[in-house]
């Protein structure tokens, strides 16, 4: 007998995420130097680690033989102080893909549902697959999220709704009042998720209060990451902040060390230097700028983006994508779950790796 057989259905089912492929496999698969090599294909920011951050990090050096703090009292005492909430409201994650999952396991099972759009991020499809829950996908509007057809969308069986807001990979936005009017009608067994992993990269005048609104709305779960805009997307940290059941019932679900001890100091640190998220945030509107003239030069079409990314359709993506991999430059296809055959996600980087894209960019498509 195959041992596969012994798992579930639902679980055999699930197709793996196809993460940006890493630098190092390019350079084995093309006989190509790192060093010349460009990846824009994970949302990274360019900038690397702040230097404050980094002095963090190797102070935990010395303590690595002893487990982390599995409550993460530092990490949640400087969250609930930046953010006004308590420290019974926020929940860490190894990433905040991990908080995603907290929630599947906490709300989703056989017999319930969960409500997405069409061109969301994978991993909430992925992560409802998972536990034997009931993917219902609602078609997109203008790429994005069509917050009207998702409320409408959610049946008796319906425990989560996942919104990303802006989404990956179209970059698209959704009004705080859009949001709220959801808010406002799903039922509250309905568990709403915003995903804001790009928050800090939206325009300040354009962010919701999602954080206030959890006193009003007891079923929402607001994550958000250091991944992005703090540099930390190899360390794996990110959190949710909740109604203090909601964090509970989350808590109770999470591996007791979920967080390491270098991701937890990192975190620390990285929340206070306001100074770098500021930097990261002035360079990425300067690089959306040339990323944006640079596809109008190549007579392309984007997605208009309110993230670290910009969609691009170019034709053919997928073989766009491959002679941009000869070139050295690593980009994101997001055919297959993510529908948009057409496009490639490409990630804001330095000045000169957008540079490098659009040269690449612009022999690729003569070839
Ligand atoms: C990158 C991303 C995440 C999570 O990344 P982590 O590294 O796991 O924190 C979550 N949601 C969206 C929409 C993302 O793009």
């Amino acid at each position: 007998m195959d041992p596969c057989e012994i798992s579930p259905a639902y679980v055999r089912a699930i197709a793996p995420y196809q993460p940006g492929k890493p630098i190092a496999e390019l350079a084995r698969e093309m006989g190509l130097e790192e060093k010349n090599i460009v990846k824009l294909a994970s949302n990274e920011n360019p900038r690397g680690v702040g230097p404050r951050t980094r002095a963090a990090i190797e102070r935990t050096l010395a303590e690595l033989s002893r487990y982390p703090d599995g409550n993460g009292f530092e990490l949640k005492d400087a969250l609930s102080r930046r953010y006004g909430v308590d420290m019974a409201q926020v929940v860490l994650g190894n990433g905040s893909n991990d908080v995603l999952e907290l929630v599947a396991l906490a709300f989703l099972g056989p017999g319930r549902s969960a409500v997405y759009s069409q061109h969301a991020f994978t991993v909430y499809p992925l992560a409802t697959q998972a536990r034997g829950a009931r993917g219902i996908a609602v078609p997109a509007k203008d790429y994005g999220h069509d917050l009207e057809t998702m409320a409408k969308a959610v049946d008796e069986e319906t425990c989560v709704l996942w919104i990303a807001n802006p989404n990956n990979p179209t970059g698209t936005l959704c009004s705080p009042a859009a949001l709220e009017a959801l808010l406002r009608r799903v039922p509250e067994r309905v568990m709403v998720v915003i995903d804001e992993a790009y928050n800090e990269y939206m325009p300040a005048d354009l962010r919701a209060d999602t954080v206030k609104w959890i006193k009003r709305y007891p079923n929402l779960v607001v994550t958000r990451t250091f991944s992005k805009a703090y540099g930390l997307a190899g360390l794996r940290v990110g959190y949710a902040l909740a109604h203090p059941s909601v964090a509970d019932v989350m808590n109770r679900v999470r591996q007791p060390f979920n967080v390491n001890s270098m991701a937890l100091a990192a975190a620390t640190a990285a929340l206070e230097d306001m100074e770098f998220v500021a930097r990261s945030f002035a360079d990425n509107l300067q690089g959306m700028r040339q990323m944006r003239e640079g596809a109008r030069g190549l007579g392309l079409t984007y997605i208009p983006s309110y993230a670290n990314f910009l969609t691009i359709r170019v034709g053919k993506a997928n073989e766009v994508y491959k002679r941009l991999l000869k070139r050295g430059v690593i980009v994101r296809p997001v055919g297959g779950g993510y529908e948009l055959p057409e496009h490639l996600r490409v990630t804001v980087g330095t000045e000169a790796e957008v540079e490098r894209f659009l040269s690449a960019l612009a022999a690729s498509l003569k070839e």
